[in-house]
């Protein structure tokens, strides 16, 4: 061999050496890379309750760093803000629906099968409106308010006594989600302030959440509370009307109540309408807040709105084991 072949050669070889010195260092980066990125959601991805299919994050990166979040503050800082109806109530059981706090009352035996049918229709016309997949908030709201004072109407209409509802609580259909007595019991042990707002029946919702043992002293329960005559009878609702839609003005009516949390900073908010996202408006202070969504219906045309607005969504899903493991985290 040549002079010049022999340095051919070298070059080849020593470009190889480089060629395979660079993959290799490329590959380690590579490799550092997915791990560094993987460590971006280990918390996640090391709780079982998150690897469910029912449970989707367009962001997961951002909900761990929520969670760390929520972590580091603790007990101290954290609070509650939760919607009721299908979202701490149960949307189906064993595949039937299961009623919402309205349903309660439109189903129960002191209404008249006439009065009965009116309210089902309404149902079927309003519900309809609420979930629909093409229609803005703001198209859904006149609507919103048209079906509460129609279908108030016709419960006051209907002469309900205060003493019956007990019994008509109990021999409903209306169930609490799976895991309810830890989620309560386990807030109540902390003394975390939890704050329902509901645009159901504020004496329904009561009556349920005493039924089932869970009312603690550390629960706030804001929504349309019934109002009855001396004779204890049905007369009409107290205050403003709070519907699914409105809950801003509602949350901002109650800042007293959020300013005796100042310190409660991180916020753990459930629901399951794009309504219930402004249920903590009237926090002045927020530092952490992990939106936790139910999608019940019209999955697969809501699904990209509910994760454009919810950190967590979760699909069809009847149980509080999400929220019940971020709690475990940190408490
Ligand atoms: O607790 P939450 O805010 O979810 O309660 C509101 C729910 O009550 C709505 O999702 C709506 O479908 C339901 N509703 C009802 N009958 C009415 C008015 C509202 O079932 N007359
Ligand atoms: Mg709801």
């Amino acid at each position: 061999m040549d002079r010049a072949a022999v340095a051919r050669v070298g070059a080849v070889a020593s470009a190889s050496v480089c060629a395979l010195v660079a993959g290799v260092v490329l590959a380690q980066y590579i490799f550092t890379l997915k791990r560094k990125t993987g460590r971006k959601t280990k918390i996640i991805e090391m709780m079982p309750e998150f690897q469910k299919s029912s449970v989707r994050m367009k962001n997961p990166t951002r909900v761990e760093e929520i969670i760390c979040g929520l972590i580091k503050g603790g007990a101290a800082k954290l609070q509650i803000i939760t919607d009721f109806d299908m979202t701490l109530s149960r949307f189906s059981y064993n595949g039937n629906r299961c009623p919402t706090c309205h349903n309660v009352i439109d189903n129960c035996r002191l209404i008249s099968d006439e009065c009965r049918q009116k309210l089902l229709q309404l149902k079927e016309k309003y519900y309809a409106i609420e979930i629909d997949p093409n229609l803005t908030v703001e198209e859904k709201y006149p609507y919103m308010v048209e079906w509460y004072s129609k279908s108030h109407s016709l419960l006051v209409e209907q002469a309900i006594p205060k003493a019956r509802l007990r019994e008509i609580v109990a021999e409903s259909d209306i169930m609490l989600k799976e895991g309810y007595e830890n989620f309560f019991d386990k807030l109540h042990k902390y003394n975390i302030p939890m704050f329902i707002f509901s645009a159901g029946i504020g004496d329904v919702l009561e009556e349920v959440i005493r039924q089932a043992g869970v009312y603690h002293p550390n629960v706030k329960v804001v929504s349309n509370f019934m109002d009855f005559d001396d004779s204890g009878v049905l007369k009409g609702f107290k205050g403003e009307l709070i519907h699914v839609f409105n809950k801003h003005d509602g949350a901002l009516k109650n800042t007293d109540y959020f300013n005796q949390l100042k310190d409660n900073s991180n916020i753990i908010l459930l629901g399951d309408s794009q309504g219930d996202l402004r249920m903590a408006d009237g926090v002045t202070n927020v530092e952490h807040i992990l939106k936790i969504g139910y999608l019940n219906d019209r999955v697969d045309e809501l699904l990209d709105k509910y994760l454009d607005s919810y950190d967590v969504v979760l699909v069809k899903e009847d149980s509080l084991e999400v929220a019940n493991s971020v709690l475990q985290k940190i408490l």
